[in-house]
Formats: structure tokens, sequence, C-alpha cells
């Protein structure tokens, strides 16, 4: 099932409200429409009826897509800070659905699902954009880490990450995205090539780190060191 909830939302820009129904989970198999709304950024968009302006709330829902093979608790951007309890909190969830506590049916479905945990809108779409691709995530935050080590500019911040944005044909089109605005302050493309040769034993330990929890993200080995 995919639920919702309706509420009254201020307009960002001019503080008049407008209704609208919040979504609580997202069932892709049942509402494929609301994947590709996800992807096209036009999901849980509004426009204010009385300036025009387009805002949409931080996303909060559990996100599952039996058929390509994701279940994701998605965060606000704005709990980014609390991610390791958030990430326990996502996989006592995960567990009494699909995992160990979960009842027989229901764990055989688990086991062709991967449970991930994300915060804000650019991480959630890069997710489902490595589901729709077939990118290995672990190896796409390896690739991400050696493109800040190789230096140059750099504009993270708190809320200013690397995300996979789009893939055009062969090249895996990233960018440098203020998540709460969901707006890049700059591209970077790349080969899909790139994404080789992270399997390989010299990044063993730093592919265990990145993927020792449902958190899959380089954001937390930053957030640890
Ligand atoms: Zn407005």
């Amino acid at each position: 099932m995919s639920f919702f909830l309706p509420i009254q939302p201020p307009c960002p820009s001019c503080d008049t409200e407008s209704p609208m129904e919040l979504v609580l989970s997202v069932n892709a198999d049942r509402r494929p429409q609301l994947r590709l709304g996800m992807l096209d950024g036009t999901f849980q968009r509004q426009t204010c009826p009385a300036c025009g302006a387009t805002f949409r709330p931080e996303p909060e829902f559990i996100y599952q897509d039996v058929g390509r093979g994701q279940w994701i608790a998605v965060e606000p951007v704005d709990n980014l800070a609390q991610w390791q309890t958030l990430e326990d909190k996502a996989y006592a969830t995960w567990d009494r659905a699909f995992g160990d506590r979960a009842g027989g049916p229901a764990r055989e479905i688990g086991e062709a699902l991967t449970p991930r945990v994300t915060f804000g809108w650019p991480a959630v779409v890069e997710k489902l954009l490595c589901a729709e691709h077939g990118i290995d995530d672990i190896h796409l935050e390896l690739m991400k880490m050696s493109i800040i080590r190789m230096g140059g500019s750099v504009p993270m911040d708190d809320t200013t990450e690397l995300r996979l944005a789009r893939v055009e044909g062969d090249t895996l089109v990233l960018g440098w995205i203020e998540a709460k605005a969901e707006t890049p302050v700059s591209i970077i493309e790349i080969p899909q090539s790139g994404l080789e040769g992270y399997n390989t034993e010299a990044w063993a330990p730093l592919r265990a780190q990145v993927s020792a929890g449902l958190y899959v993200d380089m954001n937390r080995l930053l957030a640890g060191a």
C-alpha cells in the first residue's frame, strides 16, 4: 500500500497554506508513477495558489520496490546528524517487515530486497537511479571519495553533497547539490567505466566501512572522522 496524510503546508515564500497529501509510504510496485515522479522531481511538489512558488516538504517515508529489489527508509536531510540512531531505527523497522523478525512469506520477499536509509530528496533519487541503471551504490560512494581525494573545487558543506543526478547514455552526471533547495551548484560528468576497479582487494577496507550498515553513503566515514 501507499499511504498519504492530508496536510496544509505554508508556502515558504508567502506563508499561504494550501492542501496536499503528504506521503507516508510508497509502494512503487503498485504505484509506478510515484517512482517516476521521484525521478523527475515532481513527486510531492506543490505550486502555491497565491504566489506560484513551487516547493515540497522534506521526504520522510518508507519506499518499497520489490521489482527492483529496493527498500529505503527515507529521512529528511535535517535528521542527518542523527544518522546512527536513525540507521538503527530503520534496521529495526526492516527487521520486523522483511528481516529475521518478519513472518515466513515476508522474509522470503526480504531476501530479494536491499535495505537502505537515505537523507533528503537528492539522496533517495540517487538510490533509485542506481537500481534503474544497475549501478552498485557501494562502488558509487567509493568513486565519489576518489573524486574528492583528487582535489579541485569541493563545495561540500553540511547540506551540499555530491550526488548522482542522472545517467545520460554511458555518462554519469554527478552534481554538487544543495540538498534542501535541490539545486546543483556544479556538475561533474564521468563515463560509467569510472565505476570499475572498486571491487579489488585494495578497496576492501573502505568498501567494508561504507557498507557497514543501512546508511550506505560516504558521509558515514566523513561524519565518523
Ligand atoms: Zn506562496
